[in-house]
Parts: structure tokens; sequence; C-alpha cells
């Protein structure tokens, strides 16, 4: 089996970005596949994007990129996020503006049974949120593949479905087994929500998926959004990891 880091809601913080590439690196994983929101509420969306473009063999889309790009209506974005979207829209350069129009919202690695959304399986472009584990049992029958990534809620976590239909929750490490179905939340780079301010990523190999967490400088990602005029309530999560 071909080894995987999935990452996902980058959120333009390259801080949290470079530390958990050079983390990937050092795993000498097969393939990055990034599950979208490249940008929104952090200060570098060009160097992220174009950082991700460079080393993932798939990008998709999230709602914060389409929002950058008009593709997303932003009037439903809490205060904050659309503060930061507006700035990240006038911040971007043509280029990446195009490159993020070209992303797809799902990718199917058919080798290796696995489904690829930022949101849910169902209805994508809807960005429902796959929260908790019983939320995520729901949307087993949304997709054929055996393990299905997401990310958008930013709360990393593991669900099995066993071949009866039991719904089972792993901590931060989970054997795949041959006739299990999965879908696993690889949490946040570049805002994690669950308390813990360390980057999340997920690492699928030799039948086993993981949730890795790295720290990075925080405070040099939040000085630069000071300097952006970006919302306070934005800067002081990142050290709170909500
Ligand atoms: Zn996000």
């Amino acid at each position: 089996m071909t080894s995987y880091a999935i990452i996902s809601d980058v959120h333009a913080n390259l801080e949290a970005l470079n530390a958990v590439l050079q983390k990937v690196d050092e795993e000498k994983v097969d393939s990055l596949l990034f599950l979208g929101d490249s940008v929104g509420y952090g200060p570098d969306p060009n160097e992220c994007i174009e950082l991700l473009k460079a080393k993932s063999t798939i990008v998709l889309a999230g709602n914060h990129d389409w929002g950058a790009i008009g593709l997303t209506d932003i009037t439903c974005f809490n205060p904050f996020a659309r503060i930061a979207i507006e700035w990240t829209s006038e911040t971007l350069s043509d280029e990446n503006k195009a490159f993020l129009y070209t992303l797809p919202l799902t990718e199917s690695i058919k080798a290796d049974s696995m489904y690829l959304v930022h949101s849910s399986p169902k209805e994508p472009e809807k960005w429902h949120y796959l929260s908790y584990e019983y939320e995520a049992s729901l949307y087993f029958p949304c997709f054929d593949e055996n393990i299905c990534f997401v990310g958008h809620s930013h709360i990393p976590f593991i669900v099995e479905s066993s071949p009866t239909g039991k719904i089972h929750s792993h901590d931060n490490y989970g054997k795949i087994k041959k006739r299990g179905r999965y879908i696993v939340n690889a949490g946040s780079v570049g805002q994690p929500r669950d308390g813990i301010p360390h980057a999340a990523y997920a690492l699928l190999r030799d039948n086993t998926v993981e949730i890795k967490r790295v720290s990075y400088d925080i405070v040099v990602t939040q000085k630069k959004m000071r300097k952006a005029g970006l919302p306070d309530f934005l800067i002081e999560r990142l050290a709170l990891g909500r």
C-alpha cells in the first residue's frame, strides 16, 4: 500500500504548514493529499497555495478557497471569517486565484479505496460539518470506497464501521481492517479547534491510520496576523486551539 499524509485546513498559516511538511518529509511518505481550505484566517495565503501546489499530489477546494474567489456566499460566514476572507481576496495574486478556480471538491483513489472531500461525502458543495462520531456514522452510505477522509470541522477523529454496521471510534490510532470502513477527519494544520494548538494531520500507512500533532511557532504567525490587521479573535484562538 502506498503511504499517505493527509492534511487539511491550512488556512494561510505558513509556519504550521512548514512544520507539518518537515515532519511528513521525515516520515518519508509517498504522497501528500490536501483536503482544502488553503486560505482564510491566516496571514500567508499566496505562500501556502504555492507550497501546497508544489508538494501535494491532490489539492481539493474548501469553503474558504471558494469564498475567496466568490464561488461561495460569504454572508453566511461568521463576521471574523468574513473579514479575513475579504482581506484574503484582496491579497491573493491573480495566478493563485485562477488556481483556486481549478480545484475539485472531491477525489477518489481507487487503488487504495480512498475518497477525499473537504466537508462531507454528502453534498460536498453544501459544506456540511461532520464533527462527531454520531454524525460521521450517518455518512457511511454516501461513499463507495473503504476510507473517506474529511476536514472542515478542524476536529480530528477516526470512526470505523464494522461489516455489521457497528460504529466504533478510535482515539488517535486505528488499524485498517480488511472488511472495515472508515471516516477519518484529518483535523486542521493551521487552526486546530480540539483544544490542542499543535498542527494536526493524518498518516495512512501499513494498514494503520494515525492522527499526528506537530508544534510550530504560533507567536510568529500571530505577529504576522497583527501586522496584516486581521481580527484579534482569530489571533488569540491559535494559542488556545479553539
Ligand atoms: Zn477550515
